[in-house]
């Protein structure tokens, strides 16, 4: 079972994609694990990654895609395997089906207001804790005293703004998967417990 897992930030995505390898047992692959290992091992395409990156340059697609298609053809992967921050364009989808077939593309879907919600409201501690203010009502940390704060990442217009960039460049992935009738959406706004369970049905019925 070949798996692509897409969700805007703040769907969870992360957190479903690691409890369903661990239940199907396939290897869960990252672009930025991948680009890490790499780099770390001096491959050929590691190095070439290496050179944009200390530019502060984005990797461009062509160095992206043949790490993933080299990743993919290792042995842990025959059995299937779950993509997650890949594709991210319809250029790298279009590239990934050249070289293997997506069984099924997992859309987690959330509401943008519901992730801002989400998102913009957690306030961190220094000693590690964090809150979120629809349960939490105080700005000093329960467990320490300090004055709690909002990263930067959480402010409200900055999540606004990864949103507008996921949706214009997720968009024209969704209706690629859906055209080649590999989409399976699922109500992101649920429990996490129940999200998983919502993949899990559909994963057990495509097999
Ligand atoms: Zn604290």
């Amino acid at each position: 079972m070949n798996l692509v897992f897409l969700g805007a930030p703040g769907a969870g995505k992360g957190t479903q994609a690691t409890r369903i390898c661990s239940k199907y047992k396939i290897p869960h692959i990252s672009t930025g694990d991948i680009l890490r290992a790499n780099i770390k091992a001096g491959t050929p395409l590691g190095v070439e990654a290496k050179a944009y990156i200390d530019k502060g340059l984005l990797v461009p697609d062509e160095v992206v895609i043949g790490l993933v298609k080299q990743r993919l053809s290792e042995k842990d992967c025959q059995g299937g395997y779950l993509l997650d921050g890949f594709p991210r364009t319809l250029e790298q989808a279009e590239a990934l089906s050249q070289f293997s077939t997506i069984d099924c593309a997992v859309n987690i879907q959330v509401d943008g207001k519901l992730v801002i919600k989400r998102i913009a409201g957690r306030r961190m501690c220094k000693c590690g804790e964090s809150y979120h203010i629809s349960w939490y009502n105080s700005d000093k940390c329960a467990k320490c005293g300090s004055e709690l704060y909002q990263r930067d990442d959480d402010k409200e217009e900055t999540v606004k703004a990864r949103l507008d960039v996921y949706n214009s460049q997720t968009a024209p992935l969704i209706e690629f998967y859906e055209k080649k009738g590999a989409l399976r959406s699922v109500d992101g706004s649920k429990e996490m417990e129940e999200v998983f369970e919502q993949i899990v049905r559909i994963l057990d019925d495509n097999d």
